[in-house]
């Protein structure tokens, strides 16, 4: 069993505004290629499933970045505020758009077979490679 929170975030400018109603308290490092070429970095995000609640819709920008996920950035500031996937329209939220930070545990890592040898976490964490990720949720 998950626990969840309702949580309420917003991007650098404030322009986007957020309110998810279940939202993880797991946070997830993605290690994988498409991550890092976004963000410049590991992609460090919570689950939000469904519920989510966007304000200042006018201010989003989606892009359309593979066969099963959509990014979202703001168009005024350029933070990235969400990973979506198509088939079930689940939303990753990077953690450090949502307020409470104390509440989060860092927990897993994915595509950790990806990550390039220059950093590491040194926290105790859940780690999967890209073969395990598409065993578990089957190969996009
Ligand atoms: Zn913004
Ligand atoms: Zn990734």
């Amino acid at each position: 069993m998950s626990d969840t929170i309702k949580e309420n975030g917003k991007c650098l400018c404030g322009a986007v505004r957020l309110t998810a109603h279940t939202v993880d308290t797991k946070v997830t490092a993605c290690h994988c290629g498409m991550c890092r070429k976004w963000g410049g970095g590991p992609f460090m995000a919570t689950d939000c499933g469904t519920d989510i609640i966007f304000e200042g819709e006018e201010n989003i920008a989606v892009f359309n970045s593979s066969k099963w996920a959509d990014r979202g950035f703001c168009k005024q500031c350029g933070s990235h505020l969400f990973y979506r996937l198509k088939g079930n329209n689940q939303y990753f939220i990077p953690v450090g758009l949502l307020d409470d930070e104390e509440m989060f545990v860092f927990n897993g890592q994915v595509f950790i077979d990806k990550k390039p040898s220059y950093y590491s976490f040194a926290n105790k964490t859940n780690d999967m490679t890209e073969a395990e990720i598409f065993e578990m949720y089957g190969a996009p």
